[in-house]
């Protein structure tokens, strides 16, 4: 029995010393000191004395321990217990672009889009009159500009529109036959091979376009659902500059990956037409439908508590790219997974870490019908015309938005089926990471107070 009890605290002791180093090693690389000391101090010394002492502990102690790791091992290997959070999966009516602040941002005293708009939405004038009143987005005017990221952020949001002119176009006369899965498989694979992390597709519903446009280009026009199927992707944000957020890199790094979702888009749906079919891009500024949600139906996530897409994998750490067509494709089964959403209820780490409190802390609610999380996106892009930054604070501080390294995929992994890595994921990464981390470092390459850059 002791040397059953000893065989068992040794190569427990071996695991956590293990760990600890993978640990240590992961978190160096991540540039996060605090999670550094925190991986040493709690694996790395019990891990330690645990292998030195195990043959020399009183029996009863042994007993105790050897005990204490079989209940340990118990709770690793039961499947999570996952509440079901009231969120409702299909809006009953769709939304109208002209509402978001994306579109009301366009809108300058004078136009006849903005004497409409706030005729039909008075209440809405005086918060928009207060984010006008603000330098604005990029602007060299906003509390952290600087020129380095602000005007790369610029180039790179220039350069995605001049792919405006291509996510529509001619259709090629000749129809090529094509097998649904055969296809869907292709562009899944295209997709990939271009820089895609996570692919799916899903037949659309009248909820995922939105009713009537609101950008300059179509303004109050009625958008009439024309395609059967919608190829979603997301393409992956740097973790190391989303970290940086509220800071320049952080939008630098958003407006990269505009651009890569972008380019995608609109091969894709070039290449779809010259097989004959109608094909639509959906890029930065001139989207028909709502992202999120048709990513969502696509089966690449679940919607969170920021409103964003949460995929499994890099949770919101991700740009969405979607294509419209008519070509038959295989839409992909959408499976609800409950623990993103369920993590979400007992998390908050956004709420708490947005600087102006524009993400509720709250259960999810009905808005216009149905039962979600909806932040206060006045409140938000308020912000962002101060800072000139779009923010990304609540991304930068997700459990879900950590390197895509081998240790946080087995965490996330541990969060779907492990009952105790789920429970224990969060206390974690409070402990490692802090609850209210600050914005990391700029990456040397970027500090305009480099020798580098500025000389
Ligand atoms: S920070 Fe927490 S609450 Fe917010 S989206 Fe991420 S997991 Fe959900
Ligand atoms: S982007 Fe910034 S201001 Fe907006 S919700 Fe996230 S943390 Fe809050």
């Amino acid at each position: 029995m002791l040397l059953f009890s000893s065989v068992i605290i040794t190569g427990t002791g071996i695991v956590l010393s293990f760990l600890s180093i993978w640990m240590i090693y992961t978190f160096l690389r991540e540039r996060v000191l605090r999670a550094v000391l925190w991986s040493v101090a709690l694996f790395f010394i019990p891990g330690i004395m645990i292998f030195l002492f195990a043959g020399s502990l009183p029996s009863s102690f042994s007993t105790g321990m050897v005990f204490l790791i079989f209940i340990v091992t118990f709770f690793v290997i039961l499947p999570p217990q996952v509440k079901k959070v009231p969120v409702d999966k299909a809006p009953g009516e769709s939304l109208d672009e002209r509402d978001i602040m994306f579109s009301r941002r366009l809108l300058r005293p004078g136009m006849p889009e903005f004497e409409d708009y706030y005729s039909r939405h008075p209440e809405k004038k005086e918060p928009d009159d207060i984010f006008r009143g603000k330098p604005g987005l990029l602007s060299p005017d906003a509390k952290l500009f600087d020129p380095f990221t602000f005007f790369a952020a610029g180039a790179l949001f220039d350069t995605v529109e001049t792919l405006a002119g291509d996510v529509e176009g001619g259709v090629a006369d000749q129809k090529v036959t094509v097998n649904p899965v055969g296809m869907s498989r292709l562009l899944k694979s295209w997709a990939k091979k271009m820089g895609a992390v996570s692919s799916g597709i899903t037949g659309l519903q009248h909820y995922h376009f939105y009713h009537t446009g609101g950008r300059s280009y179509n303004y109050g026009e009625k958008i009439v659902p024309g395609h059967k199927y919608a190829f979603a992707f997301t393409v992956e944000m740097e973790e190391g500059m989303i970290a940086t957020g509220p800071l320049g890199p952080s939008v630098m790094e958003s407006a990269t990956q505009y651009l890569e979702a972008g380019k995608i888009a609109v091969v894709l749906a070039r290449y779809i037409r010259k097989l004959g079919y109608s094909a639509r891009a959906h890029i930065d500024g001139h989207y028909l439908v709502v992202c999120p949600l048709v990513a969502r139906d696509a089966g690449l996530g679940e919607i969170g508590r920021m409103g964003l897409l949460m995929t499994p994998r890099l949770g919101p750490r991700v740009r969405i790219g979607v294509v419209t067509t008519d070509m038959p494709l295989q839409p992909d089964q959408y499976k609800e997974d409950r623990t993103i959403t369920d993590f979400c209820i007992r998390c908050m780490k956004c709420a708490d870490n947005c600087p102006v409190k524009a993400i509720s802390s709250r259960h999810p609610k009905p808005v216009r019908g149905i039962t979600r999380w909806q932040i206060n996106q006045e409140a938000c892009y308020t912000y962002w015309t101060v800072t000139g930054t779009d923010c990304g604070r609540c991304v930068a501080v997700c459990p879900y938005s950590h390197s895509d390294n081998l240790f946080h995929r087995l965490v996330r992994l541990g969060i779907r089926k492990s009952w105790l890595v789920n429970r224990l994921a969060l206390p974690l990464d409070n402990l490692f990471y802090g609850r209210k981390p600050i914005p990391r470092q700029v990456p040397e390459w970027l500090n305009p107070d480099t020798d580098r850059i500025t000389k």
